[in-house]
């Protein structure tokens, strides 16, 4: 095989959010599978290093970008970035997200706004910028993190479950968008996962979500990582519009 035909069989993968956590499983699980990875992270340099190094161990080419998805223009650049590095994009997996957790009456405008900022507008701008090269394309998978707490809801988390029953809208008027094209967008919805998120929560917020799983425990960014790879790959090429629950049964 010559070095053209090589580059012609690679794919490649952007994840946002992509140096801790979840993120950090999913461009790991990727480049597994051999995907080239451009990643992007807001501030954390020293973890983004780390995922690169990890994922650099199997072999594929990654590209690690630090640029806040909150900023539309920013957005528009690593779409730009990704597509300079890769010549396309095969898989954009939307994973960025944080909380702001209060009950309702202690939760400041600020609160609301800077949630829907990263966990909702980060996406539609990633998705806007990245639509017309998929489209190019005519393939392409979108993997929006949505949670579970998007479907049931959850006490203290008023700002952030709109935020993530949002990317759910979101999600299934795009996969209509794109449909025509054979253009893949789901979404994929987590329960509790041991990451840096949750390590927050005391300990009795933490059983009370527990006694709430009907598997009695929490599930790993792995978890989560297999089933954004299963997503991202050709098996799941007649699947569009979709929710995936990840989440021990918490939400059956
Ligand atoms: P972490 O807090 O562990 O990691 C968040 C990642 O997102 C980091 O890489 C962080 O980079 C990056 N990030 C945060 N804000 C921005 C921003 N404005 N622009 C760019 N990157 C940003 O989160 P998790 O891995 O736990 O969560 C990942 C996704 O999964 C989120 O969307 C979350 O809402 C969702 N989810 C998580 C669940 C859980 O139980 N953990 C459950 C359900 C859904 P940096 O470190 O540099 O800030």
């Amino acid at each position: 095989m010559n070095n053209q035909e090589k580059t012609q069989l690679k794919k490649v993968a952007l994840i946002t959010g992509g140096s801790r956590g979840i993120g950090r499983a999913i461009c790991l699980r990727l480049a597994q599978d051999g995907y080239d990875i451009v990643f992007n992270y807001r501030s954390d340099e020293q973890a983004a290093q780390e995922t690169k190094q990890a994922c650099e161990a199997y072999g594929v080419s990654v590209c690690a970008v630090s640029c806040d998805v909150s900023d539309s223009a920013a957005c528009d650049a690593l779409i730009q970035k990704a597509l300079e590095f890769g010549g396309r994009i095969d898989v954009l997996v939307n994973n960025a997200g944080i909380t702001r957790d209060n009950l309702l009456m202690k939760l400041t405008d600020e609160d609301l706004d800077r949630v829907l900022e990263v966990n909702l507008k980060g996406p539609f701008y990633m998705m806007r910028a990245i639509a017309r090269q998929m489209l190019r394309q005519k393939a392409g998978h979108i993997i929006n993190m949505s949670s579970v707490v998007g479907i049931i809801g959850n006490a203290g988390q008023v700002n952030y479950a709109a935020s993530k029953a949002a990317v759910i809208g979101m999600t299934k008027s795009l996969a209509r968008e794109l449909a025509s094209r054979k253009i893949c967008v789901n979404a994929v919805a987590p329960g509790m996962i041991a990451t840096d998120m949750t390590a927050v929560l005391s300990e009795e917020a933490q059983e009370g979500i527990l006694s709430q799983i009907p598997f009695r425990q929490m599930g790993q960014p792995e978890d989560v990582a297999n089933m954004v790879a299963f997503l991202a790959g050709e098996q799941s090429g007649y699947i569009t519009g979709q929710v995936f629950a990840v989440d021990g049964g918490m939400s059956c």
